[in-house]
């Protein structure tokens, strides 16, 4: 019997409900394995669960909401972007099930091209968990890596800077090792300054790095067109939409232009046709318009 494989997301806002769908179908139509999402269910739609629910019977796979209250005694956030950001690595060892072993983070906006499953079964070598280290190959943005020096050059040493937008995570691991209280604490103490983590949920695990080690997974697990060089988009197994720091771009636009063409079995807008099709598209928008 195939292995269920669990994922957790977090998102807001229509644009990104609208990418979260895609990135389920393209996840579970990559793997023959079981899939779980664990949904943050704080900043969600109710127009959006509806659909969820309905695209995951049609494609097989299960989803559950999940939620935490954000304790009173952890410095709040005011944005919901950074609530989004804490949610996404501050309570991992309350979120889910206790009996959950391990889970795999992944963007709203990203698309998979390869059989999770392979992610899934990488041996972590007794780390907490797994980042894909940030690209260089893209040499028009590497001023924009400011990892590269000074602070974080002195804080990481000769260890990469690591990008938050897909991580493995084992659980059991990360609970026996009190990992969640190290993380906590940390941002308790960092998020005193409002000019500190300016990157919350990817700052706090590569400034915790000297004492809770990230392992570093292959580099194309996760590609983005703004770090990573064209000629390696071939052998990317994920392709996550990322701002550049050089062009502003619309996502929805950076979505159709990216995810197309012979590398992709479906194209983005295939996908985006595909979902509303499963949920019955236009019928449900709809009603929440009457709403
Ligand atoms: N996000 C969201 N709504 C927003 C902005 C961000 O839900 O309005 C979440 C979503 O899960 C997204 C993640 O935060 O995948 C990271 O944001 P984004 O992908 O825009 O960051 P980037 O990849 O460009 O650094
Ligand atoms: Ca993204």
């Amino acid at each position: 019997e195939l292995e269920t494989i669990n994922i957790f997301s977090v998102c807001t806002g229509h644009l990104y409900e609208r990418f979260m769908k895609i990135m389920m179908l393209s996840v579970t139509q990559s793997t023959k394995n079981p899939v779980h999402f664990y949904l943050l269910d704080t900043f969600l739609s109710p127009g959006f669960r509806e659909e969820a629910l309905i695209l995951s019977s049609s494609l097989g796979c299960k989803i559950t909401f999940v939620s935490y209250k954000w304790p009173p005694w952890l410095r709040s956030q005011s944005t919901i972007q950074r609530k989004i950001w804490g949610y996404k690595i501050l309570f991992l060892d309350v979120l889910f099930p206790q009996g959950l072993d391990r889970i795999i983070f992944v963007d709203a906006d990203q698309v998979f091209r390869e059989d999770i499953r392979e992610l899934w079964d990488l041996n972590l070598e007794e780390h907490v968990y797994g980042y894909v280290p940030f690209c260089d190959s893209n040499k028009d943005t590497l001023g924009f890596q400011f990892w590269r020096e000074g602070y974080w050059k002195d804080l990481l040493g000769d260890k990469p800077y690591h990008i938050s937008a897909l991580y493995l995570v084992d659980l059991n691991k990360f609970r026996d090792d009190g990992v969640g209280d190290i993380l906590r604490a940390t941002y308790e103490s960092l998020s005193r300054d409002p000019g500190s983590l300016s990157n919350l949920d990817q700052d706090l695990p590569n400034f915790v790095s000297p004492q809770v080690p990230i392992f570093s997974l292959p580099q194309e697990w996760l590609w983005c067109e703004s770090w990573c060089s064209l000629d390696t988009k071939v052998e990317s197994k994920t392709i996550d939409l990322c701002n550049n720091p050089l062009k502003k771009e619309p996502k929805i636009d950076m979505a159709r232009r990216i995810i197309k063409g012979e590398l992709f079995e479906k194209s983005w807008e295939d996908m985006d046709e595909e979902v509303k099709l499963r949920i019955g598209g236009e019928e449900i928008e709809e009603r929440h318009d009457e709403l």
